[in-house]
């Protein structure tokens, strides 16, 4: 059996890049782009006439491997994309991706400080974990809301907020990634309901004017999700706990709830005593939210 002709018109370009860890490829291949200032589609098809030499993650590996003349491993261990693709068996540039992938991680800047050193003037994507909010080495907010590196939040006046990312690491060693997502997913999400009913629970970045009210509603801008952070995590502390969580999520004694509520508001004090009696649906509305991880808890054990 012959292989087919298959003509392999690619050449090494003038300025070749190393791959930053955990890069999407888009970013990657977008970076290479413009450090040789040709478009990003000819990385991929160099020719109007040759058609290019497939669609696969191996013909685009070899690509890479020319254009660049680094290593076929470099790029196997820089850019994850290529592991999962190939392993699912999809198209290395197709916008999907394995479900076990967008639920454990999300494509975020990289800290601006990280890259300073090895990729000067270039901004790198790169997949992190959905607990990693913080890039504890540099103390600069990589995660909510940051649509451009110059937005991370320098995090020097806000020591909360590290402690808060150290916590949540634990709780992930502690809980496992999937426990602690959903708890940190739907208390974020009551945690900004109760936002936008002056539960003020940043009251020194406000008072430092790190995070800006707007109007009767709180402004999500990453300093604000930065200064939230930490009530966010402890929001998640006490709903990840078997113990607390089972007690509101089980029980039906009007007294269990007035102890977990208690327990709440002693972690998570609003920042004015009035504040509580404005939000009568705070047992019900924790209730709900109790309720709904320890059932995808259950789905999750029962699958
Ligand atoms: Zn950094």
């Amino acid at each position: 059996m012959t292989t087919p002709f298959r003509p392999v018109i690619f050449r090494p370009l003038p300025r070749s890049l190393p791959p930053f860890p955990n890069e999407t490829l888009q970013s990657y291949c977008q970076r290479l782009a413009h450090a040789n200032r040709i478009p990003a589609e000819r990385l991929h098809t160099p020719s109007l006439w040759l058609a290019h030499d497939g669609d696969s993650v191996t013909a685009l590996l070899r690509r890479l491997t020319i254009l660049t003349g680094l290593s076929r491993e470099t790029f196997w261990h820089a850019l994850p994309e290529l592991r999962w693709r190939h392993e699912h068996g999809m198209s290395p540039l197709g916008r999907s991706l394995p479900p076990v992938v967008s639920m454990r991680l999300r494509p975020r800047w990289a800290c601006r400080r990280c890259t300073a050193t090895r990729t000067p003037g270039q901004h790198v994507m790169t997949w992190v974990p959905i607990y990693t909010h913080i890039c504890l080495q540099h103390r600069l907010w990589i995660g909510e809301a940051v649509a451009v590196t110059r937005e991370q939040v320098d995090l020097a006046q806000m020591p909360g907020a590290l402690w808060a990312q150290r916590r949540h690491h634990r709780l992930v060693r502690r809980h496992g990634e999937r426990v602690t997502a959903e708890c940190f997913r739907t208390g974020g999400a009551l945690w900004k309901l109760f936002a936008a009913h002056h539960y003020t629970l940043v009251p020194e970045a406000l008072g430092q004017g790190l995070a800006k009210p707007r109007g009767p509603y709180l402004s999500w801008g990453p300093q604000l999700y930065a200064a939230a952070y930490p009530a966010a995590v402890t929001m998640m502390s006490l709903v990840a706990s078997p113990a607390w969580r089972s007690l509101l999520a089980e029980s039906m004694f009007p007294s269990d709830v007035d102890r977990f509520m208690k327990e709440f508001t002693r972690r998570l004090p609003p920042s004015h005593p009035a504040y509580a009696t404005n939000m009568p649906a705070l047992p019900s509305k924790t209730g709900a939210m109790v309720r709904r991880v320890t059932q995808i808890l259950r789905e999750t054990k029962a699958a």
